[in-house]
């Protein structure tokens, strides 16, 4: 085993769980492996698949890779290759020909692909030593993306009940997890899950406020620094990345609306550090292997704690420090919402739904980020202090908010809870705006009786107290304020704490500080 380690990869020492992964699958038991991104998945099914006689199956979703892997493997003198859409009619046969000659050790299928009737008629003549499934969460409709050609996989099992089946994965909650290895029809399967926690990653929610400036001059410090900053949709990519530039920054844009040449130009451009920032949505990163990113900035809210957790694990790969940041804001949340109220599927739209409830649960918590992260994937932080997030670093003062909370709330029970909180704030800080005469709100009691706060302070604390359900918010498309048991309590006298953020602290000024 470590003979082929070093002669294939060149490498001396096996990392975590790689061994004892290696070592069942050569026994032939059925595997499951949950290992973060770069933790070295790969070579827990090829080493075997070197090993063992006949051909290993790769199953993997990414067919715009499998050319690199291939290529890498070939190179490190292994004979691979790969059957998808991509090739010829002649390349396809050349393929088949090798498989049925014996002379491949490792093929790398799409899964539809290995669906077809051809595919399973031509492994029926060969020898099989193994199916490693990559990124098998995709076969799970709780997984965060779900890929119905991955759903037939199941057959595997019942068609080559003797063939160790490994199922790979980067990203799964406990539940997707289970639902995988039910899925895939795994025999008593060996379970290995590696830690989660990228302990040189620091991680920090800030308020989107003023978010561009906040982000200008962040990056302002980060002169020559490798990042990523990701945006929910193209026209924020497009205009955020240009915005940028004209500033003087080097950055380039990634998103599905680019042709294929300019995506790859732009990410190569990228991982060669001849630009320093990408403005990505989602539809960057996948596969990608740089080093050096330093920080990884969440412009918009992410959909969900996996989508974020991958997408700052493309930072700091080389072990050094990388600061995420994210820009929490609720108007991003009825966004997403509002597109999530949209899907046609209820099941498709329950689960968005809860997934989405998560990631708000996860920006609004007080407790260590880094716990609350570890876990959704299942995984338990022992100290309530991990050193590199901002509730560890940037403790938040309380202060006594009684009378304020009741100024709040009086203005809500006055206007019959049928206005929102910018609205709410505007008529207690005093304003004359159009809208605010319109209704006739400047006659108002709770008129003006805000002074002493300023009106962002005011919505900060509206929204603190939506968050600890002090107030309700009802609606989904215009969100009003409304009154609950505990509004109340707290105009009847109670009392109210809320915090006040000890503000533009960076993460990692703190640390460093306490280090
Ligand atoms: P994953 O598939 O889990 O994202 P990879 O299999 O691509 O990770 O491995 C990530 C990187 O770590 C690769 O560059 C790989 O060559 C390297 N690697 C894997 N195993 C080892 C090891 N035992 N020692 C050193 N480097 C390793
Ligand atoms: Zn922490």
């Amino acid at each position: 085993m470590h003979r082929t380690l070093q002669k294939y990869f060149g490498y001396s020492e096996f990392r975590p769980l790689q061994e004892d992964i290696i070592n069942d699958v050569l026994n032939k038991k059925d595997t499951f492996v949950l290992m973060p991104t770069g933790g070295g998945k790969s070579i827990c099914y090829q080493i075997p698949a070197l090993m063992m006689d006949g051909i290993a199956i790769v199953v993997s979703p990414l067919i715009s890779l499998m050319k690199d892997q291939v290529d890498g493997l070939v190179s490190n003198g292994i004979s691979a290759a790969y059957l998808n859409s991509t090739l010829s009619h002649r390349e396809v046969q050349e393929t088949t020909r090798a498989i049925l000659d014996g002379n491949l050790k490792i093929l790398y299928v799409a899964p539809e692909r290995l669906c077809m009737k051809s595919t399973l008629d031509l492994l029926s003549y060969v020898n099989v030593s193994l199916f490693a499934i990559d990124e098998a969460h995709c076969i799970s409709q709780w997984g965060h993306d779900f890929r119905p050609e991955y759903h037939r996989l199941g057959f595997l099992k019942e068609k080559f009940p003797d063939v160790p089946v490994i199922g790979l994965t980067a990203t799964a909650t406990p539940k997707v997890k289970d639902d995988t290895i039910k899925l895939l029809k795994l025999k008593s399967p060996s379970v290995y899950v590696a830690s989660f926690n990228r302990s040189n990653l620091t991680y920090d929610i800030r308020p989107k406020k003023d978010s561009y400036g906040d982000l200008v001059k962040y990056i302002q410090g980060q002169a020559g620094n490798s990042g990523i900053i990701y945006c929910n949709s193209r026209k924020s990519v497009e205009s955020i990345s240009k915005k940028l530039n004209n500033k003087g920054f080097h950055t380039l844009p990634y998103h599905a609306g680019l042709s294929d040449s300019k995506r790859h130009e732009h990410q190569e451009r990228f991982i060669r550090d001849d630009v320093d920032i990408i403005v990505a949505t989602v539809a960057f990163g996948m596969g990608i292997d740089k080093p050096n990113v330093r920080f990884v900035i969440h412009y918009d809210l992410p959909k969900n704690i996996e989508g974020y957790y991958q997408e700052t694990g493309r930072g700091g790969r080389d072990g050094l420090e990388c600061e995420c940041i994210l820009y929490f804001s609720r108007g991003d949340w009825y966004k997403i919402k509002y597109f999530i109220d949209q899907m046609s599927k209820k099941s498709e739209r329950d689960i968005a739904t809860v997934k989405l409830r998560d990631m708000i649960d996860y920006c609004e918590s007080t407790t260590c980020r880094r716990k609350v992260l570890l876990s959704y994937f299942g995984e338990e932080l022992e100290s309530d202090y991990c050193g590199g997030c901002d509730v560890c670093l940037k403790p938040r003062d309380t202060f006594d908010a009684s009378d304020a909370a009741r100024t709040l709330l009086s203005c809500v029970d006055e206007v019959n809870e049928r206005f929102g909180m910018t609205h709410i704030v505007d008529i207690i800080s005093g304003s004359m705006a159009k809208k605010i005469k319109s209704y006739k709100h400047d006659r108002l009691k709770s008129h003006g009786t805000g002074d002493g706060y300023s009106k962002s302070e005011w919505l900060d604390m509206a929204r603190e107290m939506v968050r600890l359900g002090y107030l309700d918010v009802k609606g989904a498309r215009y969100p009003l304020l409304s009154l609950n048991k505990k509004s109340r309590e707290i105009l009847a006298g109670g009392e109210v704490y809320l915090t006040r953020s000890s503000d533009a602290v960076s993460v990692k000024a703190s640390r460093a500080k306490r280090n």
